[in-house]
């Protein structure tokens, strides 16, 4: 299951240029309505989180390509940090924390070598409020910012971390 979810993980950007082309293409020759769409993120975001915007969005894939240009990693960073300009971004941004699927670690087989933390856009713009495996901090997988890139859970060499219900 960890070679599935890693293979998934690093082949993210073509799921979503698939995703995102087949949806742009399905809203305008076949004039699908918004709210369809909309039903579509808040469904995905009960059962998965905030999966719509790195894994399914035309937007979000015209601006993680733009952001990828950018020569600042920071850049990207803080943008896939302050991403709100989206219904289904709130919404599901607020069902990260209720979701069915969530991030989890198995504090006894983690060897606190902070992989995941380095893998994880939240982490790198609040080190001191957020962390994957600390136990003092706050968890990025619940907090509204996660859009599921699920790097973190790719990247722990233990498989501490997962991603299920
Ligand atoms: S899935 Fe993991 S690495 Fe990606 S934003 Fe959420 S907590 Fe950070
Ligand atoms: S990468 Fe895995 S083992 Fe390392 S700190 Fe994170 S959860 Fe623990």
């Amino acid at each position: 299951m960890r070679k599935v979810l890693k293979v998934l993980v690093d082949s993210r950007m073509i799921i979503l240029s698939v995703m995102g082309v087949s949806l742009y293409l399905a809203i305008s020759q076949y004039h699908i309505s918004l709210w369809y769409i909309l039903a579509a993120g808040v469904i995905t975001g009960v059962i998965f989180g905030k999966v719509f915007c790195r894994w399914v969005c035309p937007m979000g894939l015209m601006m993680e390509m733009m952001m990828n240009l950018s020569p600042g990693g920071k850049v990207k960073q803080m943008y896939m940090y302050h991403k709100v300009g989206c219904p289904i971004a709130w919404i599901s941004g607020f069902l990260n924390k209720f979701s069915l699927f969530s991030i989890k670690i198995n504090e006894d087989t983690c060897k606190n070598c902070g992989i995941c933390d380095k893998k994880c856009y939240i982490v790198a713009m609040e080190p001191v409020k957020y962390s994957l495996y600390k136990p003092a901090l706050k968890k990025p997988g619940d907090s509204y910012t996660c859009s599921k890139c699920l790097q973190c859970v790719a990247a722990c060499p233990n498989g501490s971390l997962t991603y299920k219900v």
